[in-house]
């Protein structure tokens, strides 16, 4: 069953049996539309797009179709370029499966124009990073982008 199909019968309702280990989604994630455009100039052109709100003020990474302070429709795109800031970040000293690290990394909320991007520093020993550091993008080969956040390799020191 997938997340737009609508149950009109209790008995269709599924539930997860915590015997089984995987769990048995069947939906499908969308990006949205500002979402879908947003991946693809990643994808296509190597290129970080945000929306400027004329009411507020604010440039909002990634693109938005409308401001969340205002409401207003934000039909203009700008490139906001590739490179940021160190907003915050955090050591990661284990895997997903709870297992020590060869070696710690980093994760870092990475402020573009107005928004934040969350994703991996490379390039930089954990000793050296700190809240302000300029970073910037480093892209994957274009021929192996999904259209994904995960088309940026990491984000680098400058
Ligand atoms: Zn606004």
């Amino acid at each position: 069953m997938a997340i737009l199909e609508r149950i009109y019968r209790n008995i269709d309702n599924r539930y997860w049996n915590p015997g089984v280990k995987a769990f048995p989604v069947k939906n499908r994630y969308t990006a949205g539309v500002a979402g879908q455009r947003f991946f693809e100039e990643i994808k296509e052109n190597g290129k970080i797009y945000g929306t400027p709100c004329k009411n507020c003020g604010v440039t909002f990474v990634p693109a938005r179709m409308y401001c969340e302070r205002c409401f207003a429709r934000l039909d203009k795109w700008v490139d906001v370029g590739t490179e940021g800031t160190v907003f915050s970040f955090t050591v990661v000293h284990k895997t997903k499966s709870n297992e020590p690290k060869e070696s710690p990394s980093l994760i870092a909320a990475v402020k573009i124009a107005d928004g934040l991007l969350i994703h991996r520093l490379g390039k930089c020993p954990v000793d050296d990073v700190w809240i302000g550091m300029p970073v910037k993008a480093a892209f994957k080969p274009k021929k192996e982008r999904r259209g994904g956040i995960e088309d940026i390799k990491y984000f680098k020191p400058l």
